[in-house]
């Protein structure tokens, strides 16, 4: 596998690729739900490009940017035997070379400005900046990005059609501890203690995922039951919400596209997952 750190040594690097390519991008400090990803891309793909940068135009001042666990020599050893071709792990000066705070900026309207959008309202404008700029210096023919942040697949999706991006994304199924926690990093924040509490985030969004085919439910009470469970359990929840899967838009209707998204902290920990009502299952 190459490493490349540098948008000249990538530019290099990518003539010896085979097309497709397929383009992982991550920042770092891996666990199987992004190995996963990449071996979802190799499958797919002729090539795999993984990227490795904590991008600090997706923190707000408040957040972890600084504590955030950076490990570049265990991460390549992960990918290299994970089937990845190419790794690129720029620095902040290679990605923001004039500074970050008067960067372009790619932003997406109105699909942002919901759920996680609320609570972290600068945050997706980071995603899409950075993502913008890994597309153009990878040109990949696929990407892949990880259905836990269903959200970030969703704004990904729309900004590459209604930019244009010559590219396919693909979401991949979230990978999740044998106790139901979805895998992240931000985990390894958790207490003992509150590791034992953290797969109840997702046992209530299934909770509530099956109460949806109660008739005549109201999805507005289901979401306040769940937000006063999480509470119960020791959360504070951020929100919990029934939303169309596509349009991340509120629904009264019961429709095979709805899916139970949940934000909560636990800890120092800000823990999100996700759930299909799926319709027929
Ligand atoms: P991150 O390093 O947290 O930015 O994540 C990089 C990519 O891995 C994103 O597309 C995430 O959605 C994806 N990802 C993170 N955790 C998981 C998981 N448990 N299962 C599947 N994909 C994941």
């Amino acid at each position: 596998m190459r490493i490349a750190q540098t948008k000249t040594d990538l530019r290099e690097a990518l003539e010896e690729l085979n097309r497709p390519i397929g383009l992982v991008p991550t920042m770092g400090n891996l666990h199987q739900g992004h190995l996963d990803l990449m071996q979802w891309s190799t499958r797919k793909t002729a090539s795999t490009i993984a990227t490795i940068f904590v991008n600090p135009l997706q923190f707000s001042p408040t957040e972890d940017f600084s504590s955030y666990p950076r490990m570049l020599a265990e991460d390549a050893k992960k990918l290299e035997s994970n089937g990845v071709d190419l790794l690129f792990a720029p620095s902040d000066e290679e990605m923001y070379p004039h500074g970050k705070e008067t960067h372009t900026n790619v932003t997406v309207p109105e699909i942002t400005a919901t759920l996680c959008g609320q609570s972290r309202p600068t945050h997706f404008a980071g995603v899409t900046t950075v993502v913008t700029k890994l597309f153009h210096l990878c040109q990949p023919d696929m990407a892949f990005f990880g259905e836990k942040d269903w959200q970030q697949l969703a704004v990904i999706k729309r900004m590459t059609q209604e930019l244009d991006f010559p590219l396919e994304i693909e979401g991949v199924p979230t990978t999740r501890h044998s106790d139901g926690l979805a895998m992240s990093s931000r985990n390894q924040y958790l207490s003992e203690e509150e590791r034992q509490i953290a797969p109840k985030l997702f046992e209530t969004l299934r909770h509530l995922a099956n109460k949806c085919f109660t008739l005549n439910v109201d999805f507005r009470e289901l979401e306040t039951a769940g937000a006063k469970q999480l509470e119960d359990l020791g959360f504070r929840p951020d929100y919990v919400a029934i939303r169309d899967e596509n349009t991340l838009q509120p629904t009264t209707k019961f429709t095979h596209d709805l899916r139970v998204f949940g934000a909560a902290y636990l800890g120092k920990a800000r823990l999100i997952d996700n759930v299909s009502v799926n319709l027929g299952d």
